[in-house]
């Protein structure tokens, strides 16, 4: 059980995804309700949870209605009469929410802490189907009577709860998504009720638990208002008055949306309800408000300027301190498997950045914080981390975090990191800083998409022209390969020819000559099939080196005084450093790197006059380079030679004799010594080969310290 893979997110980013998903899951929940085994793909951890809490509380899981809480509309209006404060804080939004999400299909519900409806409003059509579900005022939809469903699991398990189709454990409502967040009491923390939207299963949408989240704290944060005491020390008279019983009868059920929307629309604004007081900050407020939603369209601006994920998520850590007046803020984003990945952070000052980062994502992540964000999409409030109960405050107030906001960043398919805000003095976030926070962490989240499509769109490019590279080498191999083969297949053929041919007559000067013929050209070919292998042993990064310790003078004294053997009339200056170091190298390969620079310097510089080897070392490189006075390799070329097959035009078009492999060869074996090779212009004119080999301490001998020497006139110290 413990290797099974559980998702924390739906997929849900379109809606072929939604559909898909929904499939799944009635799979998983027939699987779990029939076998009672986890099944093969878990639900998410907090369904999981709540099916389990069902399965104990023993809910029929083919219910098709939910139970009624209350049979009279004087009961319905006893239950709302208990909750008289928290309808009456949740009046103004729901109104407002009942216009946010108008024509969208969902409506919106209040419930009290049992799970009992106390309103459902919005789409008329929608509210009839949910009617024949008991989904209406005074239907108990608690876990206990209907099973795992947003409110009810909300109030189990006192989070924001967003479920899709068969993640609801009941038969009778698998075809609906719902998105609820708790509403607790301003001051003792307890659960009042839920703040719930709910619609077809199709129409689920991540961003709506942490705006429902952020909803339910604007219902608290108007009970803490009705709460506040008079002058005269009673609770505002507008509370103490308000009462929704009087105009909703049973027959609620079949009720209008617009009787609803007009009631409900009317809602905080009702005059007569409004104290001078608020009268007076109306006009303050609203500057306020125009002043954040000026500030939320530049910092929007700003964290969209760059497509660089890193640019961006520091400008999105710099715009959410200046937005929320912060000394310092952090974005974080979850990898793939949701683990989170590290802290970017602004900060006025330094000093106050170094200090409050240090440990800080160790800590983070071990607490339950980062998955209410990363399962729920839930922003977690902490006004005073002292009273906390889901972080630490001691390691916290070392760092000088008193109040702390975290922001889920919600994308297409869930929250994909946060925005951390913290303040070092105890602090109460109003629902004004959490609905900006809220509403920039949207911005950014799309910032942040953006940002990692261009990467993949970039990955991708690069990846294309990858392919393209490796097709264009793959034909010029095949051209290069077939034709160096061919050429010497033919001479040969066409001198073994001539010796079977029984008419010619041949000298025994001519009988010579083809027998040369024939064997030269074998050792090209043969010289060629080995720098085909050579390649391939690069190419799979098996080329083994027999490594040993050798003395590098006596190494290119042997190859140079074999290359003047083989080419006679050519000599190659020697410039040796007197104090060269053992070498720790396989001195067949580095004679091999040797030979194939000295060949080229004589095939293409065509003199051999002029060719020198020179070798020095610093404190932890050997150099070794090889000099002509040849023609010199173009600028933008310089890197092109030592990839496979590459011959410059000039020389294809001269037909010098050549397969484009030795310097990749060259490359490879200089590479599996640890070293690099490239290659200059020399001032006086022709081309300088040059590679650095590390150097290794031998324990009986070891370099001394650095000597500054020349090397063709460079400073070693420049190599
Ligand atoms: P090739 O078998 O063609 O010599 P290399 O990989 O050794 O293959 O060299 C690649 C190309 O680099 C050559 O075809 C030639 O165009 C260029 N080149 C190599 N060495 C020199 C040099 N010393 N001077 C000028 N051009 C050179």
């Amino acid at each position: 059980m413990t290797n099974q893979q559980y998702s924390v997110h739906l997929s849900i980013a379109s809606s072929s995804e939604i559909e898909h998903t929904a499939l799944q899951l009635k799979t998983t929940r027939e699987e779990f309700l029939t076998t009672g085994i986890l099944p093969q793909h878990p639900p998410r951890p907090m369904i999981l949870e709540s099916w389990r809490r069902c399965r104990t509380m023993q809910v029929n899981p083919s219910l098709r209605y939910a139970p009624l809480a209350v049979t009279h509309e004087v009961q319905l209006s006893h239950l709302r009469e208990a909750s008289q404060l928290l309808m009456r804080a949740a009046r103004p939004v729901m109104s407002h929410l009942s216009d946010f999400l108008a024509d969208s299909g969902y409506v919106i519900v209040l419930s009290d802490a049992d799970g009992c409806l106390l309103e459902v409003i919005g789409d008329a059509g929608v509210r009839r189907n949910l009617a024949r579900i008991d989904f209406v005022p005074g239907g108990d939809w608690s876990e206990a009577a209907a099973g795992t469903n947003a409110l009810g699991t909300a109030i189990a398990d006192g989070h924001v709860v967003q479920l899709l189709g068969a993640e609801h454990y009941c038969s009778g409502w698998q075809d609906l998504t719902c998105t609820a967040a708790p509403i607790r009491h301003p001051l003792s923390g307890e659960i009042m009720g839920t703040l719930d939207v709910t619609g077809n299963y199709r129409l689920i949408r991540p961003f709506l638990s942490s705006f429902i989240a952020a909803m339910a704290l604007q219902v608290q944060q108007e009970m803490r208002e009705l709460l506040r005491p008079t002058r005269k020390g009673k609770f505002q008279a507008k509370f103490q008055t308000a009462s929704f019983s009087s105009s909703r009868g049973t027959s609620s059920r079949a009720s209008t949306m617009n009787a609803d929307r007009k009631r409900y629309r009317t809602g905080g604004n009702v005059p007569g309800t409004s104290t001078g007081d608020d009268l007076r900050s109306f006009p303050r407020k609203q500057k306020k408000r125009v002043h954040n939603a000026e500030l939320l369209a530049a910092a929007a601006g700003a964290i969209s300027a760059s497509l660089d994920i890193d640019v961006t998520l520091e400008k999105i850590a710099e715009k959410t301190a200046h937005l929320l007046r912060l000394e310092t803020a952090s974005a974080c984003l979850f990898d793939e498997s949701g683990e989170m990945m590290s802290l970017h952070t602004w900060s006025k000052q330094d000093g106050w950045r170094s200090k409050f980062l240090h440990g800080l994502e160790a800590l983070l992540r071990q607490y339950k914080v980062v998955s209410l964000i990363r399962e729920r999409g839930e922003p977690v409030i902490i006004d005073d981390i002292l009273t906390s109960v889901i972080l630490p405050a001691a390691p916290l107030e070392q760092r000088g975090i008193r109040s702390l906001l975290l922001l889920p960043l919600i994308a297409a398919r869930g929250a994909i990191g946060f925005i951390l805000a913290p303040k070092c003095t105890h602090y109460h976030w109003t629902v004004d800083d959490v609905l900006l926070g809220l509403t920039l962490a949207a911005h950014a989240a799309t910032a942040i998409e953006n940002a990692r499509l261009f990467t993949t769109l970039e990955q991708h490019t690069h990846h294309v022209e990858a392919l393209r590279e490796a097709d264009r080498l793959k034909s010029r191999f095949v051209t290069a390969v077939s034709h160096d083969l061919q050429s010497p297949l033919t001479a040969i053929r066409a001198s073994v020819e001539s010796l079977l041919d029984q008419d010619g007559v041949q000298s025994a000067q001519m009988h010579e000559h083809l027998l040369q013929n024939i064997a030269g050209q074998a050792s090209r070919l043969d010289r060629l099939v080995d720098e085909l292998l050579d390649l391939a042993r690069i190419e799979a990064d098996v080329l083994l080196l027999d490594r040993d310790w050798i003395e590098l003078p006596a190494l290119i004294a042997d190859t140079v005084a074999q290359f003047e053997e083989l080419h006679r009339g050519c000599r190659v200056e020697r410039d040796l450093a007197a104090d060269l170091p053992l070498q720790y190298v396989d001195p067949v390969r580095l004679a091999q790197v040797l030979w194939n620079l000295l060949e080229n310097a004589l095939k293409y510089a065509s003199s051999c006059t002029s060719i020198k080897v020179e070798a020095r070392w610093t404190r932890n490189e050997m150099l070794i380079g090889v000099a002509d006075r040849g023609p010199g390799i173009p600028a933008d070329e310089r890197e092109k030679i030592f990839q496979h097959f590459y011959r410059l035009e000039r020389d294809q078009r001269t037909h010098t004799q050549g397969s484009g492999l030795g310097l990749a060869i060259c490359q490879g074996i200089v590479q599996a010594h640890g070293g690099r090779i490239w290659v200059e212009d020399q001032p006086e004119g022709g081309s300088v080969f040059r590679f650095a080999l590390p150097l290794y301490t031998a324990s009986f001998t070891g370099p001394g310290p650095l000597e500054k020497t020349e090397l063709f006139g460079v400073s070693t110290e420049e190599w």
